[in-house]
């Protein structure tokens, strides 16, 4: 049945992947974005479609419309651009979070909030389960992000026990893929981008630390799923691949595959309390959403770096200079 579905942060990497989705399937779809770390291209192809709409709009102040179900995905999410302006990107994550529970409330809607293994902080639990209460340093420069994070989740469950609005926690691990902004200033993006430019490659710190990288359509499955899945289950669930590499591997993987022999460089030193190391858990999305990622790094960094070889790198504006 075709329903009314609101994407914050539609324009987004993600959130226009989302949009894609839910178009085809003939949803009515609300894209809704300030675009201060995407751009309208992610979804010019849409813009002319019947059932679909995009609203420039900034989350921190209320939107109404008769929806019925809310994808929440609007935020900052690189390291850089969340950190440029902190106060923003902490009342971005719980202002946000209360706009759109708000809503939910009202109208009777579901909503899916992108949430992260950044609520995990730095872990000393490894791999990753979702009963583990993390380790964040709250006055720290990820905090803004973390806590911000963290207390939106807590916003969920308290619109939940206190008003029945039915929410679904998502727990998203680095997740990677095509309309990623080549300033992003994440590691896949800053590795395919240096590399398909001729230029070093810049480690942070020794390269030692680790991540698990999901390709965005495993991804998108697992939200759909859990979006359009159990009545009772609300989450949080862990949505990621648990493959774990170095980021010096996925430095030379990159390399190896786009070509152009760059140099791996140790940049910068580790910053301020980036985590050591990272891998999900995903056994409750196994159990609960029948669902486990199907595309390998390599897979997927191969149908990235084929986006970022066609991409026109000069329409994109960095959207701080952080990156
Ligand atoms: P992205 O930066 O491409 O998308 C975020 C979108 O939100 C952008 O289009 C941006 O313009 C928009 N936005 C930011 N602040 C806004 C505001 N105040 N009002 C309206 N729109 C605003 O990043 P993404 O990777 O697509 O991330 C989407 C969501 O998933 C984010 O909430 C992020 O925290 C979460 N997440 C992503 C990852 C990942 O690895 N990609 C990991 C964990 C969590
Ligand atoms: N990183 C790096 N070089 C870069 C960008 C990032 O070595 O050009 C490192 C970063 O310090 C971190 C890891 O790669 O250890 C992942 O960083 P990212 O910003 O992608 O996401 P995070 O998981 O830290 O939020």
């Amino acid at each position: 049945m075709a329903m009314r579905i609101l994407v914050t942060g539609g324009a987004g990497f993600l959130g226009s992947h989302l949009c894609d989705r839910l178009v085809a399937q003939g949803h009515d779809v609300l894209c809704l974005d300030n675009l201060f770390t995407s751009q309208k291209s992610n979804i010019v192809h849409l813009l002319d479609h019947h059932n679909f709409e995009f609203i420039r709009h900034d989350v921190i102040d209320p939107y109404k419309a008769e929806v019925d179900q809310i994808y929440n995905f609007a935020c900052p999410a690189a390291p850089g651009h969340y950190q440029y302006n902190p106060i923003k990107t902490i009342k971005t994550s719980v202002m946000g979070a209360m706009n759109m529970l708000g809503l939910a409330k009202r109208v009777g809607a579901r909503v899916l909030h992108a949430s992260t293994s950044e609520v995990y902080g730095d872990p000393e639990v490894h791999p990753q389960t979702e009963d583990y209460r993390g380790c964040v340093n709250p006055i720290g420069i990820r905090a803004c992000y973390d806590e911000g994070k963290r207390a939106a989740e807590t916003l969920m469950f308290d619109y939940h026990r206190q008003h029945s609005v039915d929410v679904r926690v998502v727990r998203i691990f680095n997740t990677y893929g095509p309309r990623m902004h080549p300033y992003d200033g994440r590691v896949v993006s800053n590795f395919i981008r240096q590399a398909v430019q001729g230029e070093p490659i810049t480690i942070y710190g020794d390269g030692s630390q680790t991540r698990s990288f999901c390709y965005c359509d495993d991804l998108l499955d697992a939200m759909m799923a859990m979006m359009n899945g159990p009545d009772d289950f609300h989450g949080p669930v862990n949505i990621g691949n648990p493959g774990e590499f170095t980021i010096r591997e996925l430095g030379e993987l990159v390399v190896d595959i786009a070509g152009g022999g760059s140099e791996l460089v140790e940049a910068r030193p580790l910053p301020a309390d980036d985590p050591l190391q990272r891998k999900p858990d995903i056994s409750l999305a196994r159990r609960q959403l029948g669902w486990e990622p199907k595309i390998s790094l390599r897979e997927g960094l191969e149908r990235t770096i084929a986006w970022f070889k066609s991409a026109d790198m000069s329409q994109y504006r960095p959207p701080t200079p952080n990156y």
